[in-house]
């Protein structure tokens, strides 16, 4: 036998095995850095057999990883943090826009992609997690930081603390705040915040929060799941942050808290697409909607998933009021977002 041959033999049996193998594997690229979600993976492999490889990277290098691999990705489904990464993901067709009846009832039409031309939908919020402000209750009150204009106050001189304002999560926020305010006012706002800040970004959320518990931050913006991680803790250390900070849920009079989203879609090149979607629409199944809500204390996205958080019940006293725009449009804003925050000097 030839070189050639014998290569074209041994990639026609790789293939099919790839074929056999088909019904029983799904390749997952996941930018979900939380422990509590290895759960779900083992539930969906009991109740299908479908076994799961997992890349983790976080959503930059995932959406690097795809272009370079382009049509030769083995990936099947992307899950990623932030709505403006999705979009991106999206725009730059990474995505492979799926039909799926039980998708579409169960999540809501403003915590999905827009509809693509051929009519599917190129990805799906899968839980949610609010944007709040915590503050020192021995130097400030509620009232000093209940919308997210106040942070920009003259008041806060000194005292905000803010991890870097183009981290996702603060694009994502600042796209919304764009959205309500106008580019004008919002940067206007953005250069407000620097004006305040305690000391340069640096760190993720929980450092926000660890700051206002020392005394060098008197404000500080975080997503909800890491304050409620606290608040849960095992560590009473990290107990006794939680306990010192007090939070905050924006704008409760206006527009809403701003509501960020973690989604999932199927790949453009995916090879075991039926499992693919098989995976998603588990994901918005009660039993899993309950795993983002009781592990990692996000909010379910899908509709009318019931569900038992302390931590979550404690911070908001039961309900609040939270944002409704059309996550996607604040996927959008991001490029408009980044080009404000280099001329204000945000880093
Ligand atoms: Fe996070």
């Amino acid at each position: 036998m030839t070189p050639s041959k014998t290569l074209l033999s041994i990639t026609c049996l790789l293939s099919a095995a790839s074929a056999l193998g088909q019904d029983k594997v799904l390749n997952i690229y996941s930018a979900r850095h939380y422990p509590t979600d290895e759960v779900m993976y083992s539930d969906f492999t009991k109740a299908t057999g479908i076994k799961i490889n997992r890349v983790d990277a976080d959503d930059a290098g995932i959406l690097a990883r795809l272009k370079a691999e382009g049509a030769a990705s083995p990936a099947d489904v992307i899950l990623l943090v932030d709505a403006a990464r999705l979009w991106r993901a999206e725009v730059d067709g990474l995505f492979l826009p799926i039909k799926s009846a039980k998708l579409d009832e169960a999540i809501p039409a403003n915590l999905r992609a827009k509809p693509a031309d051929n009519g599917g939908t190129a990805w799906f919020g899968l839980s949610t997690r609010a944007r709040v402000i915590v503050y020192d209750k021995l130097k400030f009150n509620k009232t000093d930081v209940d919308g997210y204009e106040k942070l920009a106050d003259a008041k806060l001189k000194g005292n905000l603390c803010i991890r870097s304002g183009s981290h996702p999560y603060n694009l994502s926020l600042f796209g919304a705040m764009t959205e309500h305010l106008g580019p004008q006012k919002t940067e206007a706002w953005l250069k407000g915040l620097v004006d305040n800040m305690a000391r340069s970004p640096k760190g993720g959320d929980t450092d926000q929060i660890k700051g206002v518990a020392s005394g060098e931050c008197g404000v500080a913006v975080t997503n909800t799941y890491y304050l409620a991680r606290m608040m849960r803790s095992s560590n009473p250390a990290d107990k006794t942050v939680a306990e010192k900070v007090g939070v905050v849920f924006p704008n409760q009079s206006s527009w809403g808290t701003h509501m960020n989203v973690a989604g999932g879609a199927v790949a453009r090149h995916a090879k075991n697409t039926d499992n693919a979607v098989k995976f998603l629409e588990y994901l918005a199944s009660p039993a899993a909607q309950n795993h983002f809500a009781n592990g990692n204390n996000e909010w379910p996205a899908a509709k009318g998933v019931s569900f038992d958080n302390p931590a979550l019940k404690a911070m908001t006293g039961g309900n609040f009021k939270s944002e409704l725009l059309p996550i996607s449009a604040v996927g959008m804003n991001q490029i408009k977002v980044q080009q404000m925050l280099d001329r204000v000097g945000f880093k």
